[in-house]
């Protein structure tokens, strides 16, 4: 069986290439995600480490399988006898876990797997449904375990997924996306307070499917595509979004349309933004891309604030060159 990675949320793993994303939510501290394939499921569940007052594993693993068979009953409306048999502790990810074997229908094996990841502040559960063949299942599912990352030695965090994969700094937290057939975006936000300034920095990475069909009159025309198609759209969800130059650079191997602009709003309470836009069309996945980013700061009329252009820039930068669009 051949492999490919995927990285979501700070975790990194490798999966079956069958196997497709097919839920997720939540965000780095808290969320979940599935993936799916022929016989085989993949589900991480995980929370935030309460490092003061750490729940032990077997109390989450309890409850756990208490929750599976509450939600078993209801779909089933009978009573429901799940077995569990307890197996030995394994390392994920240099961490010991905690594992069981939960059988909820004859010839369906769910070895789950229960962790505390002190480095990434989290609570992991690592569950597999699995009616592979008894050969295959152990191979396929030890595999995904021994590849499988929840803490990485770097500021920045990889998602690959999606034929898509790319780097942003820990800060950034997917703040809202939506995976759809034709149009798919995730949007990442990175908010800090202090006493008299807040600044907010979004990045939005989103792409539109066969381009070439659906945008056939504007596809290899950017700049009318995104006036026509696009632009609306953004305005309605960056509010004071505004570009004041453009030009095409040839930037991740493609001709790229670069537009920015800086804002300046309010009076009681000032705001800066800068905006900038990166859109393109890639030949080799047939998709249209537009990378959004913006970064603002606001604070009172009597203070004064500067935003960190430099610090942007180089934001952006990192952004662009992990990049990968096509496979
Ligand atoms: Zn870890
Ligand atoms: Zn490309």
């Amino acid at each position: 069986m051949k492999f490919r990675e995927i990285g979501w949320n700070g975790f990194l793993l490798e999966i079956p290439e069958d196997m497709r994303l097919a839920a997720e939510g939540g965000n780095f501290n808290s969320g979940y995600l599935r993936c799916e394939m022929e016989g085989l499921l993949l589900e991480v569940k995980w929370d935030a480490l309460n490092q003061k007052k750490t729940k032990p594993l077997a109390e989450i693993a309890n409850s756990f399988v208490k929750d599976t068979r509450k939600t078993l009953e209801k779909k089933s409306k009978k009573k429901i006898d799940l077995k569990v048999k307890k197996l030995d502790n394994i390392f994920i990810s240099s961490h010991s876990a905690y594992s069981i074997l939960l059988e909820t229908m004859p010839g369906l094996k769910e070895p789950i797997h229960i962790w505390n990841c002190e480095k990434s502040k989290r609570v992991v559960i690592l569950h597999f449904v699995s009616s592979l063949p008894e050969k295959e299942n152990e191979s396929v599912i030890r595999y995904m375990v021994n590849s499988f990352k929840c803490h990485l030695e770097r500021d920045s965090i990889p998602w690959i997924a999606l034929n898509l994969r790319f780097s942003i700094p820990s800060s950034f937290l997917l703040a809202d996306r939506k995976i759809a057939v034709g149009r798919t975006y995730l949007t990442f936000e990175d908010r800090k307070f202090s006493t008299f300034t807040e600044s907010i920095k979004s990045l939005t990475i989103e792409y539109f499917s066969m381009a070439n069909l659906v945008f056939s009159d504007t596809y290899k025309k950017i700049e009318e595509w995104f006036q026509s198609k696009y632009w609306n759209d953004l305005k309605k969800r960056h509010k004071n979004i505004t570009f004041e130059a453009a030009e095409t650079k040839r930037i991740i191997r493609h001709n790229v349309l670069h537009k920015y602009g800086m804002k300046k709003s309010g009076l009681l309470t000032k705001r800066t933004m800068l905006c900038e836009n990166f859109t393109w069309y890639c030949s080799k996945s047939n998709r249209i891309y537009s990378v959004t980013y913006t970064s603002s700061i606001g604070s009172p009329f009597f203070f004064k604030r500067k935003l960190n252009e430099e610090e942007d820039k180089k934001i952006i930068q990192e952004f662009l060159a992990t990049l990968k669009c096509h496979p």
